[in-house]
This record gives C-alpha cells, structure tokens and sequence, in this order.
C-alpha cells in the first residue's frame, strides 16, 4: 500500500483529531476585536469545573456549535465564548474528600491554606470537561477561555453586586432555606435532590390552656414541635370556629401558643388543624410572615438542638425525635402513630437530610427583575422556542422567589460587605476599604 491509501474501515479518532488541529492551526475559531462584518456571540453556560461530559452537554454543545459555526459560514464575526464554572459547593467537595484521606478537614487547614489546595486540585485535574468539548470539534475561541474565579470575572462580580445593593436590589434577611448540616451551607432548591422514604406521621395532641381536651395535629417530624410557635385551621373549617384566639400549651416545652386561621391549610388532611413551625418549614415561615408569629429556631448550624429545645438540649435531631415521641407517650399526649411514605430533601452534594432552617442570608429581589423579563417575552424582544413554553416560562416568573446568593462556603466570591468593628457601619464596596 502507498502512503496515500485509505485505511480499510474509518478512524474517527485519527481524522477529528487531525481535522480539529487544522482547524485550531487556521485560526477558525477565532473572532475578531474589531470587524467591520456583523458581530454575532454566544457565551457558553460554562461547565462546572469538576463536570464530565455527559449526553446532556453533548446535546446543548452541539446545538451552540451548528448555530455558531452556520452564522460563521453566513459572514458573521461570529463568537463562541467559553468557559468553566468554579462550582463552589461541588469543588470544595471534591477537594474536602482528599483531606478526608488525610484525616484534615478544612478548619485544620484555615481557609487561605484551603484556598490553596483547591487551585492545586485545579491545576492537576480541573477542566477535563475542557478537552472533552475539544475531542467534540467545538468551535469556541479558545484563547478567550475563562474560568469565574478569574480576576477580570471576580472583579464583574463585585461590580454586579454593589450596583444591585445600591438600587435597592440586594438585602439581606432571615429567611428559610435548605440548610445541608454536613456542608454547614445553604444551599439553592436546585441543589435538593428528592427520594421518598418510608416514615411515620405522628398525631399529637396540644392541651387547651385552661379547661378540658385539646387540639390534635400530625407532623412526619415531631422533633420540631419544640419550635412551634401557633396552631393554624382553615378559617371556614365549623370544626374549629370556637378555638380561634385561643391558646394551647405545647407539650414537653409548656410555652403557649395559638390557633390561628390561614387559608394555607387544607381541611382534609389529618385533623385538620397543623403545627406551625415557622423556623423549621418553608411553608410556616411564610405564614409566620403573614401572621406576625414569633420564629424560634432550635437546631444550631448541625442540626443539633440548642437552648430553645429545653432538655432536648445538645441532642442531633434524629436522636432528639426518639426521645421527643419516647416523652410524648409518656406523657399521654401522642395519640397515634402511622408509617407513611414521604419525600425527604437531601444535599446532592453529601446526600445529607436537608434541613429546613432559618438563617442570615443575601438576596437578590426578584420581583422587580422577572417583571422585566416577562414585558421581554411579552413584546417579543425575547422569543421562547417553541412557543408552547412560554405558558411555563410565565408561570415561573410570576411565582419566582428571592434568590438567595449567599454560601457558607470558602471556596467561591466572597461578598463585598465590611462591618466597621469601631463605628457599626456597614460598606459596601467594589475595592477594599
Ligand atoms: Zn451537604
Ligand atoms: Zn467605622
């Protein structure tokens, strides 16, 4: 066979490398700074440092490419922006699990030493997923690439961040959000994955203050009940009518509480009457909102409880809900016990129990932005493709919640906000004060 002749079956590894290489040698890929031809970009949703590719991001990155490389073609000076994601919580993760090995954790280490690691860990085996979408013959401009922890991204970050506090749009609040106690982060409702278990609903019954019986509700986690802070009944549930206004004492605790109506409340599950627990469940916090109730948090940052729960003091939560039923019945007041299959949150990071906690966050105000967005949609700036979406799209708009942007976590930008320890003025800042 001479040198030219074509191998018998097809090598796609030999040609696409060979073709990729040629084309990365031409320049193709490569936009320009300044064009007098039409510009035309698209900026990957940049994969998260720590990722492989899977058939999802072959699906999405194929799309970019054939748009991309078909507006190329048309005459555009056209960009594909890449990028890679720092993934604060999976990194931090990857790295946690290798001074596991070592028997540190990162408070051994301080958090500039754990820095440190992290772009180590970076420099060795971050990016992967970089030389995959290569290996797919993507067209992005390579010499553009940029990682978020970059200083130039870091920098837009902090921008972002003061200009959003000075419009009025950045707050911080005790809110409720999904608290992993392994991580001791929060952690976003994207980040909660679901799995039911088999479980128990237990019904308790809440004596009246003062005179005969009591009200009984039924709740899958009776070790929060040492943070309830009301009773709430449908208001058009006749069962109830009388109780309103009054009070019931919450047993193993003794603190009284009371019933109160909110619309929230379904009549037919249970009894009727639920728990609220506003520093424990999303729900009650929102009625707690309404209502002006009292939020009492009894876990500290793992889930331990802290003073609020009495003698429960000191207890984890799972060993805390044994002794919470363990007293109830002694004391007469679980009334029954049923298994029941629930799901149950947990971190996708460590596969945790999340724990639903209230605590010091940021938050960006989302209201004001997704009218925006929706008038975008509305007057066709921005069009959804297929047009069947946009019902969905709408209806995440207008049901949006705030967004909270803060994490516990070291690895990752931290927020632009300095408390003076002299004076207990709060700024805000691009630069270092
Ligand atoms: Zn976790
Ligand atoms: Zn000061």
């Amino acid at each position: 066979m001479g040198k030219d002749a074509l191998t018998k079956v097809y090598e796609p590894r030999e040609a696409e490398l060979r073709w990729y290489q040629h084309w990365l040698d031409h320049d193709f890929f490569r936009a320009a700074d300044r064009s007098s031809k039409r510009p035309f970009s698209i900026v990957i949703p940049p994969p998260n440092v720590t990722g492989m590719l899977h058939m999802g991001h072959a699906l999405n990155n194929v799309l970019q490419d054939i748009i991309v490389r078909y507006k190329r073609m048309q005459g555009y000076n056209a960009l594909w922006m890449p990028g890679m994601d720092h993934a604060g919580i999976a990194t931090q993760n990857v790295v946690e699990q290798e001074l596991a090995k070592e028997g540190l954790t990162r408070h051994d280490l301080g958090r500039e030493k754990f820095i440190e690691r992290v772009w180590e860990w970076k420099a060795r085996y971050g990016g992967v997923i970089i030389h995959q979408l290569k290996r797919l013959g993507c067209s992005c401009d390579w010499s553009r690439e940029r990682f978020t922890m970059d200083e130039g991204l870091s920098r837009a970050v902090r921008e972002v961040f003061v200009r959003l506090y000075n419009d009025g749009l950045i707050y911080q609040g005790d809110y409720i959000v999904n608290w992993c106690p392994r991580c001791r982060t929060a952690i976003s409702d994207l980040e909660v994955e679901y799995s039911q278990r088999e479980g128990h609903l237990w019904s308790i019954r809440y004596p009246f203050a003062g005179g005969e019986g009591g009200i009984v509700v039924a709740t899958t986690r009776p070790e929060t009940m040492l943070g309830d802070t009301a009773v709430a009944v449908n208001p058009n549930d006749d069962r109830y009518r009388e109780l309103l206004g009054k009070e019931v004492i919450l047993p193993l605790v003794n603190r009284r509480i009371p019933v109160i109506a909110d619309d929230y409340v379904t009549m037919e599950f249970g009894s009727g009457a639920v728990k609220i627990t506003p520093a424990s469940d999303p729900n009650d916090f929102a009625m707690a909102e309404r209502h002006n109730l009292p939020i009492v948090r009894i876990m500290d940052d793992n889930a331990v409880i802290n003073k609020n729960g009495g003698a429960y003091e000191g207890q984890d939560r799972y060993e805390c809900r044994r002794n919470v039923i363990r007293d109830l019945e002694a004391g007469g007041c679980l009334v029954g016990t049923e298994p029941y299959t629930h799901n149950i949150g947990q971190c996708y990071r460590c596969k945790t129990d999340i724990e639903p906690a209230v605590s010091r966050q940021w938050f960006v105000r989302i209201a004001p932005l997704a009218k925006e967005a929706i008038a975008a949609v509305v007057t066709g700036k921005t069009r959804i493709v297929p047009a069947v979406w946009e019902a969905t799209y709408f209806e995440w708009m207008n049901n949006i919640r705030d967004w909270c942007i803060s994490r516990q976590i070291w690895w990752g930008h931290r927020i632009p906000v300095w408390n003076c320890e002299g004076c207990g003025k709060v700024i805000v800042s691009s630069q270092d004060p």
